[in-house]
């Protein structure tokens, strides 16, 4: 059936309304001021289609911290930098631990689970930094997010930046982990400082899901008909995301929604429909596991009504 974006506004106007209540049952973030300081009613969704057409309820406008979602797109430019050599230095398995865990990577000789844990994500920035200043590739990591969604005024929210540092003893620990296995060539402290200014890029429910778009479109951005990568990487970026893209909760998730997604601790999630369109949502309170409680919440009921899986035979 052809899919009509007002008549998606109207489901989630009507989700918006059912999950209103549960917005202060999960909690905000809270390892560092600026995201502890978040209004936990703020609220978010939006969904791209493939032609440019979109569906939006609440602040679609509003930035929030992205967070791990920035693993998505740094593990994009890092495969379109070393191609199939990244697999070397992280695996591929769902990792069935809290995202900062550092218990397997000495069980495993210092290669992470997977690219979406923060200990696989620092080994990405380290092949994103290697032979360039931190600067350079946080502006590389910008600049791509800038082209994706076409939207120049993204930039890294440097508080929050700054508080990861802060308070990033756990990923200094799994960084020196890493080199002490050989598994970073830059040094923890320059590697850090690429990975916390990614993980404070601000952006907006609107920006996210028209950045992911090629995710649903088989690598090619379908509305700037830019190729921004080959349909194969595209899909197996979304299998990533799938088996790992929730932390550890990424098999319910995908027993709930069916859906590649990635989420961060600033409350937003993004999902991609291939063949449909991306849906971005914020909403800050997280659940145990560090995912929006009440984003899984909206994309779950999202999919139960428009049988958006890619689980069904559509
Ligand atoms: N900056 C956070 C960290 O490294 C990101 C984690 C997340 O979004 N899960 O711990």
């Amino acid at each position: 059936a052809a899919i009509d974006p007002a008549a998606i506004k109207v489901i989630l106007g009507e989700i918006a309304e059912e999950t209103l209540a549960l917005r202060r049952v999960g909690k905000v973030a809270s390892y560092i001021p600026e995201l502890a300081g978040v209004d936990p009613e703020g609220f978010a969704v939006s969904v791209a289609f493939l032609d440019g057409r979109t569906a939006e309820v609440g602040a679609v406008g509003e930035t929030f911290s992205i967070q791990s979602i920035s693993k998505v797109f740094n593990l994009t430019l890092a495969l379109g930098k070393i191609g199939d050599v990244l697999w070397r230095r992280v695996g591929r398995e769902p990792s069935g631990n809290a995202f900062n865990s550092i218990v397997q990577l000495e069980q495993e000789q210092g290669i992470p689970r997977n690219p979406f844990i923060n200990a696989g994500a620092i080994v990405v920035s380290d092949v994103l930094l290697a032979g360039h200043e931190p600067k350079e590739t946080i502006a590389e990591t910008v600049t791509f997010l800038r082209f994706l969604a076409g939207d120049e005024s993204i930039v890294v929210d440097k508080a929050v930046a700054q508080s990861e540092k802060a308070t990033g003893n756990r990923n200094f620990a799994l960084a020196y982990f890493l080199k002490a296995h050989g598994n970073l060539v830059e040094t923890p402290d320059r590697v850090l400082g690429v990975y916390f200014h990614q993980c404070a890029i601000a952006m907006s429910c609107r920006q996210l899901a028209r950045a992911c778009l090629f995710l649903a479109a088989d690598g090619r951005d379908p509305v700037g008909g830019r190729r921004i990568v080959s349909a194969q990487r595209a899909r197996r970026i979304n299998a990533l995301m799938m088996t790992s893209g929730m932390y550890d909760a990424s098999g319910d998730f995908a027993y709930r929604i069916g859906l590649p997604a990635k989420s961060g601790v600033g409350g937003g999630i993004v999902a991609v429909v291939p063949g449909v369109g991306t849906v971005a949502v914020w909403s800050p309170g997280l659940d145990a596991t560090g995912n929006s409680l009440v984003g899984s919440l909206v994309l779950e009921k999202l999919v139960q009504r428009t049988g958006w899986t890619v689980f069904g035979g559509r």
